[in-house]
């Protein structure tokens, strides 16, 4: 994976390219014309400073000849200016042209690992990514392919969303938990005021769609430390952390480790921030960069998860927006390197200090005893869904294929029951870790934190065997592992890819415009609106009086939705998709109304 040395070709070479190739292949004429300037400014996609810089080479390169007030004309090819011809039309072509006519074949011939970028000029009045085709190890359909995974919607996040979708890689996945509140408006180019207290994951991604629609989208609001299938990192191509707490990036690297995958972490706090690429088998992860102590909370931590989870939201940094966009213009660069299988520095921490300007890059040290250094074997494909299957249904495979001997092993420790030590009363409750609140970890009775018994082994002698592989906590898509004590097995829960993992949210479905929304609206209720994965980024719906006199008033209980009042008189109210339902408190008489998802009407009417 070693990085092509790259020579970086300006807008006129490119161009002057352009016409040297046309006059070597004849697709124009030795001795002819040029088309006038405009023309070629169009055809070239260039301006007309950068048209007479490429027309200069040309002329340098004895490939065209101006005469005075007639115009450009190509001159002839012959053996005083074919090689240069060659050289300016493209190294590589020239390369290979050779071989195919001139030398004789002499032995097998050596196939190009990757062939030379193909010279192609696009229209930058159409093509919104065309200026990139300049760049000259750019591979436009690499990119376009590419799948990336942003784990965190917050100030890095929206930085690392906004450069991919800018850029046009072309399908990425947004996970947070989190949800939007005033504070984060300071940091977040791709949030509004309008968006509080709605899912950053799910805005974010609505936002990126907006920035480029070329793009496939989807968003998971949840946690990525239980709540994303190992399925959905298996199958991207680069996994960025833009994270604020050790406990995310612990598990994102385990996560990638077993999955054998490249991920890029940032970390900012005020003017500092940090830059590192962990690639599995190559240098330090994650892991080896934590102390000892660092270690030992972690698995302190662990012991009393219930803090741990509630610790997260307190440690909150203070940032800026200026260091998330070095930072995530950093992590968004590598990402691209990885994308195009670039040389990046894997193990290494690249330390970015904003008060004196200094950067510097220093290697970790990897652990031979690292936790974290294990990957997933061979992965069996299972039609199977995490809501259907159960524990059973799953011990069945894994005994049929390992022996009566064989055990699950669950990501996620599932709480059996809870005991409070001072009423001495026992809770049964099983139900994954994760969905255990702060609160509910407490005595009902006396508020003492309450003991937990967890279990994270399935051995076939529990009593909830017929329990859903869901409702234990596993997440859709999920991979799962069962061992017999010498050797595991992986079964990946691939009936739910459809479902799980498809870029398709926000995308505009073409069906779907013809539907008409033929709801009735009763005062005081709701309109259930289509569901947000479907349908277009924005549904506005214009609801008028009929018959067109009073005024009417229309009041929204859910925050998100827009009221306007234009001169005539109609009410319109908008929401975005995130909104799956309309509420209005009073409407002095019955209304009708549009909506832009269809020709229905939308009816208003009393209760
Ligand atoms: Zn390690
Ligand atoms: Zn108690």
């Amino acid at each position: 994976m070693k990085i092509q040395k790259i020579s970086h070709k300006t807008l006129a070479e490119t161009a002057a390219a352009k016409v040297a190739a046309s006059l070597l292949d004849g697709s124009l004429a030795q001795g002819s014309q040029l088309p006038p300037e405009r023309e070629l400014m169009n055809q070239l996609g260039i301006s007309r400073a950068t048209l007479r810089e490429a027309l200069k080479a040309l002329e340098e390169n004895r490939l065209v000849e101006a005469r005075p007030h007639v115009g450009w004309f190509a001159r002839k090819i012959d053996d005083t200016n074919i090689t240069q011809a060659k050289e300016l039309a493209n190294d590589g072509e020239t390369r290979s042209s050779r071989t195919a006519t001139n030398e004789p074949l002499t032995g097998p011939r050596r196939i190009p690992v990757a062939p030379e970028k193909p010279i192609h000029i696009p229209n930058l009045q159409k093509d919104r990514l065309g200026t990139f085709e300049f760049i000259s190890w750019w591979e436009r359909e690499k990119v376009k392919q590419a799948k990336v995974l942003i784990i965190g919607a917050g100030a890095l996040g929206n930085e690392v969303i906004k450069n991919l979708a800018l850029m046009g890689v072309g399908n990425i996945f947004i996970i947070d938990f989190d949800k939007i509140e005033a504070a984060n408006l300071s940091r977040s180019v791709l949030f509004r005021e309008s968006d509080n207290n709605r899912s950053k994951a799910e805005v974010a991604a609505a936002r990126a769609k907006a920035v480029n629609p070329e793009v496939h989208i989807q968003y998971l609001n949840g946690d990525v430390t239980t709540g994303l299938g190992l399925g959905i990192i298996r199958r991207m191509d680069a996994i960025i952390g833009c994270l604020d707490n050790r406990e995310a990036r612990l598990a994102v690297n385990r996560f990638c480790y077993w999955m054998n995958k490249p991920w890029v972490d940032g970390a900012i706090q005020e003017l500092l921030g940090l830059l590192r690429v962990f690639v599995p088998g190559e240098g330090a992860c994650y892991e080896c960069t934590l102390t000892e102590q660092a270690l030992r909370d972690l698995s302190l931590r662990y012991s009393c998860q219930l803090l741990a989870r509630q610790n997260v939201l307190l440690g909150k940094v203070p940032t800026t927006p200026t260091i998330a966009s070095i930072i995530g213009g950093m992590q968004s660069q590598e990402a691209l390197k990885l994308i195009h299988s670039m040389t990046v520095e894997p193990g290494k921490v690249v330390h970015f200090n904003g008060l004196t300007n200094m950067m510097h890059t220093t290697a970790y040290v990897p652990r031979e005893d690292c936790e974290s250094h294990w990957a997933y074997g061979e992965i069996t494909e299972l039609p199977a869904r995490a809501e259907r299957t159960t524990l059973q249904d799953l011990l069945r495979i894994a005994r049929s294929d390992l022996g009566p001997q064989a055990v699950i092993e669950l990501d996620q420790e599932l709480v059996i029951s809870l005991e409070c030590p001072n009423c001495h009363t026992m809770e049964q409750v099983l139900q994954p870790l994760s969905q255990i609140t702060f609160e509910a970890g407490h005595c009902p009775t006396c508020g003492t934190l309450r003991d937990a018994q967890f279990t994270h082994l399935i051995t076939g002698e529990e009593n909830f065997l017929h329990r859903t592989l869901s409702s234990v906590g596993v997440p859709a898509l999920h991979i799962l592992r069962a061992q017999n004590g010498l050797e595991y097995r992986f079964y990946e829960l691939t009936g739910d890819l459809p479902e799980a993992l498809h870029f398709r949210h926000f995308e505009q479905n073409p069906s779907e415009k013809t539907q008409p929304l033929n709801e009735r609206i009763r005062l005081k209720g709701e309109l259930h609106l289509p569901d947000s994965s479907t349908s277009s980024s924005r549904i506005r719906i214009q609801i008028k009086e009929e018959p067109p006199q009073n005024t009417v008033s229309i009041k929204p209980k859910a925050a998100p939705i827009q009221i306007k009042k234009d001169k005539k008189d109609k009410i319109k109210l908008s929401a975005s998709t995130a909104t799956k339902h309309i509420r209005y408190e009073s409407v002095e008489r019955p209304v009708r109304g549009t909506s832009n998802l269809g020709r229905g009407r939308v009816k208003v009417c009393k209760l």
